[in-house]
């Protein structure tokens, strides 16, 4: 474990992220949310859990053909590691909306040990402690939201269609109005996802970016291979969401984890052609204890 733990720090940019290991599970950490004492964070990997074949050995879907039980063995394997309890957290219920809603104590477990009483919903606020939000992927960007300043959290899942319909504004949004969040007191993340040689896409994907983003914008978010094929950088195109949005650049951090590049660790849509499990985020303000 210790060798796996090795060889994943050296496929991540050491400035941004750190890789920690706890009980035989793996787990993805960031800098800029590890040096702020009263939060958790996490994304997973593929490495730890019970599930075999295609969903091996991590799979944190529901929704997918893998066994439930062993998915609910995973998460309660993954919450132990990173210090949760499965009932405290809170599942999205993802549909590449760009919907977002507000997390409470009554929500504790949905998703995970008993029925969500919502649906359409990627993005996920809370400013109570003790609920660990958790979204999920392969290959979509996962964003993380932190108010240093009011102390609430939020998690989107931001594919293309989250990305172009800019569900980090609708985050922040929400959190504005429930929380009296400030754009200056937000710590963003961009996490693991696909990168842009991966992700080829075209033209009328190109099209519904052109509606939103600047020219300039535009040449940085797509490289253009030809007439009908683009290369589309997710990561930039949420960067510049969440610059536009006035959260500052030295609060950003973005990925260099590329769930595709990384298949043997990471479950990919696209690298294994929709054969695979999900990786989930996970954030929660700790309860004084
Ligand atoms: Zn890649």
């Amino acid at each position: 474990m210790i060798q796996i733990v090795k060889n994943l720090n050296n496929i991540v940019n050491e400035e941004t992220t750190l890789i920690k290991e706890n009980k035989g599970v793996p787990y993805i950490t960031f800098n800029k949310l590890n040096d702020i004492e009263w939060l958790t964070n996490a994304f997973s990997t593929r490495i730890g859990g019970v599930s075999e074949g295609i969903y091996s050995s991590m799979n944190l879907s529901f929704t997918l053909n893998d066994d439930s039980e062993k998915v609910l063995d995973n998460f309660k394997i993954f919450a132990n590691a990173i210090g949760v309890d499965v009932k405290d957290m809170v599942y999205s219920q993802q549909t590449h909306t760009i919907n977002v809603k507000k997390i409470t104590k009554d929500n504790k477990g949905m998703g995970i040990i008993r029925e969500r009483d919502y649906k359409d919903i990627d993005g996920i606020i809370t400013n109570e402690p003790g609920i660990c939000l958790v979204t999920s992927y392969a290959d979509c960007v996962p964003l993380y939201f932190v108010d240093i300043k009011n102390k609430a959290i939020g998690l989107s899942h931001s594919g293309w269609r989250g990305t172009v319909g800019n569900i980090a504004a609708n985050t922040l949004q929400l959190m504005k109005k429930e929380y009296g969040t400030k754009e200056e007191d937000v710590i963003a993340i961009i996490g693991p996802s696909i990168c842009k040689d991966c992700y080829e896409v075209s033209k009328d994907l190109y099209d519904e970016f052109e509606k939103k983003y600047s020219q300039d914008e535009l040449r940085d978010i797509f490289e253009k291979k030809n007439d009908e094929k683009y290369q589309l950088d997710l990561w930039k195109a949420n960067y510049y969401n969440f610059v536009n949005l006035g959260i500052k650049k030295e609060n950003i951090s973005v990925t260099d984890i590329c769930t595709c590049c990384n298949k043997e660790i990471m479950f990919s849509h696209r690298g294994s052609h929709g054969k695979r499990g999900t990786l989930c985020a996970f954030l929660m303000i700790k309860e004084n204890k």
